[in-house]
């Protein structure tokens, strides 16, 4: 059996090699390392495949956050809801920007912002929402953008994980995962559904105002070289990244049906235990499993991480502290809200691993060892 890791990135590359080498050394052979042409051909490439206007690329996830609040003309103070149960990022970028990050809790079977949570917590001083669409499946975006209208604020997609995924709308309409809100954000950290060989991020937008600003933004702020317009930062995704993304691109349905597959030997397997919670597919959303979670029904889960390891096989908790219990994050907390369901998951969930190249006999060994502890 081959090893088992969390992410095979080796054999993803492997089975691709002839075409990113190739597309490496031709930008090497161009020394167009900044703004290469091959970052507007891949841009192209991915508002094709996201159906959406615009796609400005920059160097991570994390900057695409950040860039996407920075085009919304915030004042300090202003409140931005987000999960507590997420990837540091979203969150670190609100505090960062000296805006107020205002936690909501998640929803106990999709992972994903409870919606009612957001209702209660917005206020006057509420100006945007950043649902993220955490492990793979979208959030209800449907009501969040309704409430979002209603109310008057922005909403930004955190995608990081579920590039890819479609949202059903309940009118028949489908929409990639990060083209409904305002802007949406995503990350190519290598083991993201799309990754690279190193860092990158893209903003996505379907309005042409906020697109020109983004990309002004990206650049310094700058219009015209040398003249800044807005206050801006340097977050441009590398050419040889593009290059290499965007030979991904190409693959990135098969990665995900890839994944899908995985998904389904994980759920046949354990769906009749009543000691693990398999993930929940929500019906609004296909889920492109960034992760496959599971919870740990009374027992301790700990335990089975450590067996686990003893036979070989990774496994990660995702994510052990939500970010309202956070050394850091902890006085932006509000007065009276508590977080029961992201604290309680904090303490049941673990993901197994989950990427485009595993196979039946790595699949039947992973399921076998965790029944195998569980029915001890
Ligand atoms: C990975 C990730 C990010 C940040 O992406 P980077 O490219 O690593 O900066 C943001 N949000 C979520 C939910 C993520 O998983």
């Amino acid at each position: 059996m081959k090893p088992i890791k969390m992410v095979d990135l080796q054999t993803q590359y492997q089975n691709i090699k002839t075409q990113i080498d190739s597309a490496i050394q031709q930008v090497i052979d161009s020394t167009a390392f900044i703004n290469g042409p091959v970052v507007n051909d891949f841009k192209q490439d991915l508002e094709k495949y996201l159906n959406v206007k615009h796609v400005i690329p920059c160097a991570n996830g994390t900057d695409a956050l950040q860039i996407a609040l920075m085009s919304l003309d915030l004042k300090p103070g202003d409140e931005v809801i987000t999960p507590t149960f997420t990837f540091i990022s979203t969150v670190e970028v609100v505090a960062l920007l000296g805006l107020k990050p205002v936690f909501a809790d998640v929803n106990p079977d999709t992972f994903n912002i409870n919606v009612d949570d957001i209702k209660k917590l917005i206020t006057k001083n509420t100006k945007a929402i950043i649902p993220v669409h955490l492990f793979g499946q979208c959030a209800d975006m449907e009501e969040i953008m309704s409430i979002a209208k209603e109310n008057n604020i922005y909403v930004i997609e955190d995608n990081a994980q579920a590039i890819g995924a479609d949202f059903f709308f309940s009118n028949g309409k489908i929409s990639k995962s990060g083209t409904i809100g305002d802007i949406g954000c995503t990350s190519f950290f290598p083991s993201k559904n799309l990754g690279c060989y190193g860092d990158g991020g893209a903003l996505f937008t379907n309005s042409d105002a906020l697109a020109e600003k983004l990309s002004y933004i990206v650049n310094h702020g700058m219009k015209k070289r040398y003249y800044h317009d807005y206050i801006g930062v340097n977050s441009r995704l590398d050419t040889l990244q593009a290059a290499i993304l965007k030979v991904k691109l190409q693959y990135l349905d098969n990665y995900i049906a890839a994944r899908q597959k995985a998904a389904a030997f994980y759920d046949k397997a354990f769906a009749s235990e009543p000691k693990l919670k398999i993930p929940m597919r929500f019906a609004k959303s296909s889920h492109v499993f960034h992760q496959y979670t599971l919870q740990a029904v009374d027992f301790p889960r700990n335990e089975l991480l450590n067996f686990l390891k003893e036979k070989q096989i990774p496994a990660m908790i995702y994510y052990p502290v939500p970010i309202h219990l956070q050394k850091a994050y902890q006085h932006y907390v509000k007065a009276g809200e508590n977080y029961p369901i992201s604290e309680h998951l904090s303490k049941v969930v673990f993901s197994l691993p989950m990427h485009t190249e595993l196979d039946e006999e790595q699949l039947e060994y992973i399921t076998r060892s965790v029944l195998e502890f569980i029915n001890k």
